[in-house]
């Protein structure tokens, strides 16, 4: 026995030497992040895990990436004008889903409305044959009046979420938020773009902001990673007059940072950063600006359910809930950094 054992890791010791297989201990590392972030996801965040932790598969040309239309461009490519897909695949009625606070998105993107004692601010616009039928239109049919808008907050200067952002500037007077570098990314587009260019306004200091409209303050927390400029939020909204808190994840995918190690650790750390802040307010409750990651458009129409004694609003998923998120955010991109070798 004695023999065979020495033999055995005699067998091993070469192997470490061996080029190929110093592979080995990487693997074992993103398979135990993604394992991580699959138990984080549970059922809740199964679109999120499946987007970030999962190899893309090879597509066929002109195939439709996960969660397209067939022939629909990237949401970065979107800055022609064009006409609105067809309404069936893509309307969905405005919902209130707390006292103060507002869903208006289309089955795939969301934007949403947070009432305060002073106006309406709007967080993220949807791209720009949405902005009519869901924003001004979904206020309007909730009984709010679009001319009360403030702020227009834009997690990330991308037309699924910017493109209506000029509209809001412009014809109500709201004043437009975002980050400094999706500000400079923002102003260089060709004034002819899909939903038109706003002009220079509120820029996110790096350090962050609290935006304050009457009674309601939000906080503002620099995440850049799936743009230079991406933010996320926390901010109270009311629960049957209770106050719960809200952690809103501004941008998602990581499919463009490559090899490029500094990408991957910067939206790492932001991750960190949002989690920290989102636990130290309490928040119980998260959104993002894709019903396919938080679910909002099914959630928004459980709203008016009828609920047992002691069911939450479907939003409120605990503080455990929200950090699970992050957690799935955070270990798939450790996971990726790795599948893609970057350094
Ligand atoms: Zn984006």
């Amino acid at each position: 026995m004695r023999t065979i054992h020495a033999a055995l890791f005699a067998a091993a010791s070469l192997i470490t030497l061996d080029g190929a297989a110093t592979a080995q201990p990487a693997q074992d590392e993103i398979a135990a992040h993604i394992a991580t972030a699959k138990s984080a996801a549970g059922l809740d965040y199964r679109g999120t895990f499946v987007n970030l932790c999962l190899p893309a598969a090879a597509r066929p040309a002109g195939a439709a990436a996960p969660g397209r239309r067939a022939g629909a461009p990237a949401a970065a490519n979107l800055l022609t004008p064009r006409p609105a897909p067809d309404r069936g695949t893509w309307y969905a009625s405005p919902y209130k889903v707390f006292d103060n606070f507002y869903w208006l998105g289309t089955r795939q993107h969301s934007s949403w409305a947070l009432k305060t004692s002073a106006g309406l601010i709007i967080f993220d616009t949807n791209f720009a044959w949405a902005i009519e039928p869901e924003i001004v239109d979904g206020l309007t049919k909730l009984g709010l009046n679009p001319r009360d808008i403030k702020y227009v907050i834009i997690s990330h200067a991308h037309g699924d979420h910017d493109q209506g952002a000029a509209l809001l500037q412009s014809r109500y007077g709201a004043h437009v938020v975002m980050g400094a570098p999706d500000w400079k990314d923002t102003l260089a587009r060709a004034p002819n773009v899909a939903g038109g260019v706003p002009h220079s306004d509120i820029v996110v200091p790096p350090e962050g902001m609290k935006l304050t409209l009457g009674d309601t303050t939000v906080t503002i927390v620099n995440t850049p990673g799936h743009t230079p400029g991406t933010l996320s939020y926390v901010f109270p909204v009311k629960d049957g007059g209770r106050t719960v808190m809200v952690a809103y994840s501004g941008g998602t995918l990581t499919g463009a940072f490559g090899t490029n190690g500094a990408r991957w650790d910067e939206y790492i750390a932001s991750q960190k950063r949002i989690a920290k802040a989102a636990a130290d307010a309490g928040a119980t409750v998260l959104i993002s600006n894709h019903s396919e990651y938080d679910d909002a458009y099914t959630k928004a129409r459980l709203v008016a359910a009828k609920r047992e004694t002691g069911e939450d609003n479907p939003f409120i998923v605990g503080a455990q809930g929200v950090q699970r998120y992050f957690t799935v955010m955070t270990e798939c991109a450790m996971a990726s950094k790795l599948r893609a070798g970057a350094k």
